[in-house]
């Protein structure tokens, strides 16, 4: 048994609101949002950031890519072809940027207006 919260995501064994599932991917509400919509879109297999993931999938982390943008489309926050009215992706990498869980994922951010740069 891994102790990867997202593995156990993935797996089961702890629950989670999931709002789009793919083969490869899946997405689901974070438990501390930070915007209207908050999505965390994680690979089904285990890669710790990002880079490792680009490095040793990279059809993976194509995958990731869409379907954070699927997620945006079921939310409204763009169509297919458009980004109106928009939203964002980030992907915290390693403690100076506050990554907590240790397997990648990207945040889809959405449902306000989004200053930059960040805090
Ligand atoms: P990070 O800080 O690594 O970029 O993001 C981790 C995210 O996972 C945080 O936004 C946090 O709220 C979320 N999170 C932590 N534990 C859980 C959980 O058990 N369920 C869900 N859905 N999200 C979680
Ligand atoms: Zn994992």
């Amino acid at each position: 048994m891994t102790d990867c919260l997202f593995c156990r995501m993935v797996a089961g064994e702890i629950p989670a609101d999931v709002v789009h599932e793919t083969d490869r991917t899946l997405a689901f509400r974070d438990i501390n949002p930070q915007a209207p919509t908050h999505v965390l879109v994680v690979p089904k297999d285990h890669h710790p950031t990002v880079a490792s993931l680009a490095g040793a999938d990279p059809d993976l982390l194509s995958a990731v890519v869409r379907a954070a943008h699927a997620v945006a489309v079921q939310e409204g926050l763009a169509t297919e072809y458009d980004v109106e009215p928009g939203y964002r992706v980030v992907t915290n990498t390693g403690p100076a940027a506050g990554q907590t869980v240790h397997h990648v994922h990207l945040h889809v951010l959405g449902g306000r207006h989004m200053n930059w740069p960040p805090g």
